[in-house]
């Protein structure tokens, strides 16, 4: 029977891969790592029939996170420009993630199911990086991203914590990070894997830690490190030399929100060393939602709708891939961000704002 919470959220029984996957070694080590599940050749990770684009999934939508996981090579390597929470956004490791959080932007791309996919030729990977951090050169100018170093975010498509306990792609990004002289890896993260802890990451990856009311979490951040552990962890990262900065997102505006948030404040202060609250900063996202995921989440967890959608606050946009997303006006939108900077100034005034948005 499962014990930690790490085996709570991870017990994989099915192995979906590509063909020939045993001639990557990350592979044949994560194959080694889960010795009992069932493997499965699919033509591609991206083709699963009867994982992506059923329907019927919806009702087995946690179930599919925690059981299973699918193996890939990842072709295209690139690192898009970004320029708000990291200058780069690098090729990613992985997708999809084994937490289950209502307003997840990652499903919207894969359907009805969004179990790890782990990419194992890490080491074409590893080296498009060096490359690419390499052509870049000095930083010539401080943006809100970091004053030094060029940041390359490696979680764009899932959370790194988690991941961690699937491969070493995550051991050794931070690695690689940790030895460049001009680029730093960044991940937001709402998993506390304290194996990250025995890394040697040596200033070069900045983990940042999601918050939000407990209460709120409790409701929309299923499977997730409940908030007073997150924060906890918070020293023990920065000691560790990693650079901890703050993700507070998304904010959810609902009666009561910003009493929630001088909770949370409070709660902060009071948790942090002096070392920590020196190299603090942070980045405020409002929450965007997503017309198609509500319907999805209507199918296994409509409770926290009531929060996530809410038509009478917010206004649609039909984003550049096409899909129909809310968020809250942007004239009541600009008064709400000026209440929570303003109420971060005065509970934390040494966390630097990294961006608000
Ligand atoms: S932890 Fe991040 S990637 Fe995972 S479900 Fe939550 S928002 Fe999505």
């Amino acid at each position: 029977m499962p014990t930690t919470p790490a085996e709570r959220l991870l017990r994989v029984t099915t192995i979906y891969h590509e063909p020939d996957i045993d001639k990557y070694p990350r592979a044949v080590q994560i194959l080694d790592h889960f010795p009992a599940a069932q493997r499965i050749e699919v033509p591609s990770h991206q083709n699963i029939p009867g994982l992506y684009g059923n329907e019927g999934n919806v009702r087995d939508w946690v179930r599919n996170k925690r059981d299973v996981l699918v193996l890939g090579v990842k072709k295209s390597l690139t690192a898009r420009p970004n320029g708000r929470s990291s200058d780069f956004i690098a090729p990613s490791t992985s997708n999809g993630c084994a937490m289950a959080c209502s307003y997840c932007y990652v499903p919207r791309r894969k359907g009805f199911a969004n179990p790890i996919t782990t990419f194992v030729n890490i080491e074409q990977i590893l080296g498009y990086l060096e490359r690419h951090a390499g052509r870049q050169g000095v930083k010539a100018e401080p943006n809100q991203c970091d004053p030094v170093d060029w940041v390359y975010d490696i979680g764009e498509n899932g959370d790194c914590s988690v991941d961690a306990m699937v491969s070493a792609n995550v051991r050794d990004l931070v690695d690689l990070f940790g030895r460049l002289p001009n680029a730093k890896a960044s991940f937001a993260t709402k998993f506390v894997n304290r194996d990250l802890l025995d890394y040697d990451p040596r200033g070069g990856t900045r983990v940042r830690f999601s918050l939000m009311p407990q209460d709120t979490s409790k409701l929309v951040d299923l499977r997730t490190t409940p908030i007073p552990e997150r924060i906890a962890a918070i020293n023990d990262f920065v000691e560790t030399g990693y650079e901890v900065h703050l993700n507070f997102s998304p904010v959810i505006v609902h009666d009561g929100w910003l009493e929630g948030w001088t909770t949370l404040f409070d709660h902060i202060d009071s948790a942090l060393t002096d070392a920590a609250k020196r190299q603090l900063a942070c980045e405020i996202i409002f929450l965007t939602h997503n017309a198609e995921l509500h319907e999805v989440n209507l199918g296994w967890h409509p409770r926290a709708e009531e929060v996530l959608w809410r038509p009478e606050l917010q206004e649609r946009k039909r984003s550049q891939s096409g899909q129909l997303n809310v968020r809250y006006r942007s004239s009541t939108k600009r008064h709400y961000i000026a209440q929570f900077t303003q109420l971060l100034a005065a509970k934390l005034p040494y966390c630097r704002v990294r961006y608000a948005f």
